[in-house]
């Protein structure tokens, strides 16, 4: 047992010791009608997985900083549990003591959700006596307290005060009064920061990457005295083997203000092939922007800096990252004074896309599209393809003039901004590998690959509606190609297929249709352009229907690190 397994036991022990019962009698017994059987239907829509990365190419010193990075996980999950409810650690350590099946299959569903509210059915309970709804304010705010008494609260304090209160990296508490406080996660989460501290000093001296070494000593430090500032900027500059990323990130489990950073977890070593793939295309950027299908006055004559792009194989992973639907790609840090000065990196889990590509892209595939062209879906393809559309975000219109007056993109298209430029992405992403392999810098067999690899990812992107920006995106795309003759159906197998004498056209002209909307800032064209094609037409409906036993995700297993 390791030191930290050790202590979750022993923190098990003593909550259930000082609390006795578990808060609001939580018993292994299922929430209503939730029977064994669902709970069994529930899991397997996560399929498991064992993700594992190659860590041959790491010294030996590395490798043992790698354990304890990885060590340093399970604190971070101990750190989550709390955050989501306040007797959600409670909850935990009575199922873990529960040695039944029944209990077992509880406790599962459980750890894939890091809670007792079921992630893909709209956060119902699947245990008894636990709130009927998932708190909005997770455990970041005293339960009962309003969003308008915080505020009347905040208005108040003096600034300093006041952004300590609205930040980050804070709890609010009540005091014996009832009084509310602002408490730093420092003091809040010690008993588990304080040995993550300790585990991240240790793996920055055993490290001999000075980029790590930096990064590590001042997230330790970070860890202690809650000031995570200098450890971002680290971060954004790390070169290294081994990329962690630990510690509060997101905000979107405090649904009450977003403010409060759930903690979380994702350590990962650098893809060293991608990696080098990823340099190839950005020395192409330029060239491709001169040859955008759009008129020669949006083309911006000289790409600035792109933000940094990281491949990695993910090794181990705690806290928020853990539950539910898989992180395959993100986007960090949050905190805008680090972003203005020194960006974000995207950060794009290799091994986590594999494992999805192949446990659900394939099933996916052979139902909706011609057996002929099915074999044509490939791995390298769709990564290929992920490289392009995370590059094309830097691509095409962004600084606008509309009417004399200087403004962005994003801020002309409101609301309708993320689906029409997740769609720009995608498209533009083919139009720039088709660029890329008439010159004969990406392998022409590639061609086809490509172009049926991405129908079929089209059904994985539709297949949770269209109400959020990718599906919308996808729909777009897909009816537009299929009207432009891109994409043809076939009434005798029910499935789609590539039409390769017109795709490329297609593309062309959907890519120079969303990048001159953008270019010209004209918001009622966009709502017309998704009005029309972000709709799920009726062929393509029943081979959605058709989906509905593949599963929805992946588990991961994870291989230990010695
Ligand atoms: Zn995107």
């Amino acid at each position: 047992m390791s030191n930290s397994q050790m202590f979750s036991v022993l923190v098990c022990l003593l909550s259930i010791t000082v609390l006795g019962t578990v808060r609001g009698s939580a018993q292994v017994r299922t929430q209503g009608d939730v029977t064994r059987t669902t709970i069994d239907d529930k899991i397997r829509r996560f399929v498991p997985v064992e993700i594992s990365g190659d860590l041959t190419g790491l010294s030996i010193n590395d490798r043992r900083a790698l354990s304890k990075l990885v060590e340093a996980t399970k604190l971070v999950d101990s750190i989550f549990l709390r955050q989501v409810w306040s007797g959600n650690s409670q909850v935990h350590c009575t199922l873990e003591a529960n040695d039944s099946p029944w209990g077992a299959d509880i406790r599962h569903y459980f750890n894939i959700n890091m809670g007792p509210w079921s992630k893909l059915d709209r956060d119902e309970p699947f245990i008894g006596g636990v709130p009927a709804l998932k708190p909005p304010g997770a455990n970041f705010y005293p339960e009962g307290m309003t969003k308008e008494e915080f505020d009347s609260w905040q208005r108040e304090l003096p600034e300093q005060e006041r952004s300590q209160a609205t930040g980050f990296f804070t709890v609010i508490r009540r005091d014996n009064d009832g009084n509310l406080f602002a408490r730093p996660y420092s003091e809040e989460y010690r008993e588990f920061l304080e040995p993550a501290a300790q585990l991240l000093k240790e793996a920055a001296v055993l490290t001999e990457n000075p980029g790590l070494k930096t990064f590590l000593f001042l997230r330790a430090d970070a860890f202690l005295t809650n000031d995570y500032y200098q450890s971002d900027v680290a971060w954004m500059h790390l070169n290294s083997p081994i990329e962690p990323t630990i510690g509060p990130y997101e905000t979107y489990m405090d649904e009450l203000f977003g403010n409060k950073a759930a903690f979380e977890a994702f350590i990962t070593i650098r893809d060293e092939e991608e990696s080098g793939k990823l340099e190839k295309f950005s020395s192409h950027l330029q060239e491709i922007e001169n040859n955008l299908p759009i008129d020669p006055r949006y083309l911006n004559s000289s790409l600035g800096k792109l933000s940094p792009i990281c491949v990695v194989d993910e090794i181990a992973i705690g806290g928020e990252a853990r539950a539910g639907v898989q992180t395959a790609a993100f986007n960090l840090p949050n905190d805008e004074r680090v972003v203005r000065e020194h960006g974000s990196k995207r950060i794009l889990l290799k091994n986590v896309q594999e494992a999805k590509f192949r446990q659900i892209l394939i099933p996916v595939a052979f139902s909706a599209i011609d057996p002929d062209q099915a074999a044509l879906v490939n791995f390298e393809p769709f990564f290929t393809h992920i490289l392009a559309h995370e590059l094309m975000h830097g691509l095409g219109p962004n600084t606008i003039n509309v009417g004399g007056r200087q403004t962005t993109v994003r801020q002309e298209m409101k609301e309708l901004g993320s689906a029409l430029e997740e769609a720009k992405a995608d498209v533009s992403g083919l139009f720039a590998l088709q660029f890329l392999i008439d010159k004969g810098v990406v392998e022409k067999s590639l061609e086809r690959q490509m172009y049926v690899t991405y129908l079929a990812s089209m059904f994985r992107s539709v297949r949770f509606g269209t109400n959020e920006a990718h599906g919308l995106g996808t729909a777009l795309q897909f009816n537009y190609l299929t009207q432009e003759g891109g994409f043809a159906y076939d009434d005798e197998t029910q499935r789609f297929s590539v039409n390769f004498d017109t795709i490329r056209t297609g593309v062309s002209k959907l890519t120079r249709k969303i990048m001159t909307i953008q270019a010209e800032g004209d918001y009622n064209k966009a709502k017309e352009l998704l009005g029309t094609y972000g709709v799920v037409k009726p062929e393509m409906q029943a081979i959605l229907d058709r989906l509905s036993d593949i599963p929805v995700d992946i588990e991961p297993l994870f291989a230990p690190v010695e």
